[in-house]
């Protein structure tokens, strides 16, 4: 297929689509129609519980109270105020939003299954309050809620209701890809892939939780709002947690991680559910199989088959053909006038960490000049990790002081510290192993704050330009890097040396004024180690300031101005590398035998 059908298969499909949307009702009888009509508001549902879920993998099994909370309100607001049905309706969906919040408040603080337990703690309160409270109507729940007015138009007939659903559904579906393919979405992908790295990269972890549930409960109280005026009856049984389940397979079947793949799951079991209404307790044992089995073979859902039999089929075209590393383009050469009069780049002031009964760092100080090369060597377990660790704001201090450029910043979270100027690498490599290459950088240029998402309702144009803008921000980095060839891959499909050099394209997006490299050269043959210190001194001549963990004590010994020794939590010496490698206490540290001290540094491998 060349380019030019390719491009047209996209707007062909959509105009399919659209007129099967269209015809559809003229082909189906008064019962097909309405089971039709429910499956739309599932399918809102599912994609409200895939953002949260399988977009930001946040466990979310309060999407049925969500619903519930947007059907009850349009009932009791219509019924018991005397509101009109659409005043209601949107108040209905504040109300869902602001329960989806409340629900959120939790999110902040944990993680998983414990998340999984909220939330489904608040659904069986809702449930509970739906079965008990009078203002609910108890059992019989709420009828009588009055047709949505529309123009004269008899939105009674399940027939012309379904066009508003459909409509409704589109700008729903349109608008959920819309943030999953921009900057909201891709930050919420990079954290449920690894919070820790999407924080150090400058994401706001809590905000962004926040903001998924935010999301999820939109869309439950939209489709809670469609069922009230298309059933005009609410009774508990539809919010209970069999549907809730239901839901759930829904979207692990359909494929959590993809909103059309939500909308098949949804589309899908909605017609088996019909087929199996004389069999409940068949249908709901056979439901739990289904997503046992799909959790285990294929957790990526129906939607995410065809990349998994792609990703199968490259790997037996085999490594033959394997893209390889661009060589490095360097940056420009900054200025480098009056650096030294600043205040020191980094200073780490008698920092402690302690780790229960363990002291993994102890009174350590150190000082880096701007514009300096940093290299920090010790033996395994001596504290550089954690060091770094403390300096990125993974872990409080125990004690002590940091300062970056002169501001205090003990105790300030990782994506402040990175909108500060602060970057960093990972020993083990955190890349977003669900995001392509492109993406793991897109994110990290990203520099919009949280708070900035208002845009995707008021001034969606803003996003379209800048994710344009990033675009060519992330291309121009992945060519500099040498990357381009590697664009659209999953990081883990490529070899070690390479995702080694993602990671510093990655720390190197956010424009940082300090880099922290931790043991950049691990696993690296040694051409990769040589263009690893030219990617290095280039960073520094470009500006930035580089502390770098490194047991490769040539690369060490090439690099840096300055070294300092960390020995069981303590700075035992620093100087230049001749120096430090002449020092009796650092040999005694890494020896323990002074049969080998005429060695240099002794290359410690992992
Ligand atoms: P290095 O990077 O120099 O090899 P680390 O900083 O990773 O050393 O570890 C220093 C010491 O702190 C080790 O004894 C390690 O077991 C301990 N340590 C590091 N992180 C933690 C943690 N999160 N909890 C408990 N102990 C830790
Ligand atoms: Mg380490």
């Amino acid at each position: 297929m060349s380019l030019k059908d390719r491009r047209l298969v996209r707007p062909a499909t959509l105009v399919a689509l659209l007129v099967a949307a269209w015809a559809l009702p003229y082909g189906l009888g008064g019962y097909a129609i309405h089971v039709v009509d429910i499956a739309l508001v599932f399918a809102l549902l599912a994609i409200g519980m895939g953002l949260a879920m399988g977009i930001a993998g946040q466990i979310n099994l309060a999407q049925i109270a969500f619903f519930g909370v947007g059907a009850y309100t349009t009932a009791i607001l219509t019924t018991h105020n005397g509101l009109g049905f659409w005043p209601a309706a949107a108040l209905a969906v504040v109300a869902a939003a602001l329960i989806g919040l409340l629900v959120a408040i939790p999110a902040l603080r944990m993680q998983s299954h414990y998340l999984g337990i909220v939330t489904l703690g608040l659904a069986l309160g809702f449930i509970n309050w739906t079965t008990n409270a009078g203002l609910a109507g108890g059992a019989d729940g709420i009828s009588a809620i009055p047709v949505p007015p529309m123009f004269g138009v008899d939105l009674s007939s399940e027939y012309l209701y379904y066009y508003l659903e459909v409509v409704v559904f589109a700008a729903a579906l349109a608008f959920g890809l819309f943030v999953v393919r921009t900057s909201l979405g891709r930050r919420m992908r990079a954290m449920r892939d690894d919070p820790l790295a999407a924080g150090a990269i400058g994401a706001e972890i809590p905000l962004l939780r926040m903001t998924a549930f935010l999301l999820s409960s939109l869309y439950g109280g939209v489709a809670g709002v469609l069922y009230a005026g298309l059933i005009r009856f609410v009774a508990p049984d539809t919010f209970n947690i069999a549907n809730m389940f239901l839901l759930l397979a829904m979207v692990v079947i359909g494929g959590r991680q993809s909103l059309v793949g939500c909308v098949i799951g949804a589309a899908g079991l909605s017609l088996v559910r019909e087929q199996l209404v004389d069999y409940p307790t068949y249908a709901q044992l056979g439901f739990g199989v289904v997503v046992v089995l799909m959790v285990v073979f294929a957790p990526t859902g129906l939607a995410g088959i065809p990349a998994r039999v792609r990703g199968v089929l490259e790997r037996r075209r085999g490594s033959s053909e394997r893209a390889a590393l661009r060589p490095f383009q360097p940056y420009e050469a900054a200025e480098r006038a009056g650096e030294e009069d600043g205040p020191p780049m980094l200073e780490v002031r008698e920092v402690s960490k302690h780790f229960r009964g363990l002291r993994a760092l102890k009174d350590v100080s150190l000082t880096v000049n701007p514009g300096e090369i940093r290299g920090i060597v010790g033996p395994n377990g001596s504290g550089k990790t954690t060091l770094f660790n403390v300096v990125s704001g993974f872990y409080r201090a125990s004690g002590g002081r940091i300062a970056l450029a002169g501001r205090t910043v003990s105790g300030v979270r990782p994506y402040r510290l990175s909108l500060l100027g602060l970057a960093r690498t990972f020993q083990n490599l955190r890349l977003f192993a669900d995001l392509t290459v492109k993406d793991n950088v897109l994110v990290a240029l990203d520099r919009t704050r949280a708070h900035a998402i208002w845009r995707y309702v008021l001034w969606p144009v803003a996003i379209w330009r800048q994710e344009h803008r990033l675009n060519h921000q992330a291309d121009a980095l992945l060519a500099r890097f040498g990357l381009t060839e590697f664009a659209g891959a999953p990081p883990g499909s490529l070899p070690y040396g390479i995702q080694r050099r993602i990671e510093i394209a990655r720390a190197m997006a956010g424009s940082p004024r300090l880099l922290l490299l931790d043991e950049p050269a691990a696993g690296l043959n040694g051409e990769e180690v040589r263009q690893l210190a030219e990617i290095v001194r280039s960073i520094r001549d470009s500006g930035v300031t580089v502390v770098l963990i490194e047991h490769n004590m040539g690369l060490v010994m090439s690099l840096c101005e300055r070294v300092t020794v960390l020995a069981g939590g303590t700075v035992i010496a620093e100087g230049t590398p001749a120096e430090v490698a002449g020092d009796a206490a650092v040999i005694e540290a890494y020896l323990g035998d002074s049969a080998m001290a005429d060695l240099p540094l002794p290359e410690v491998t992992q």
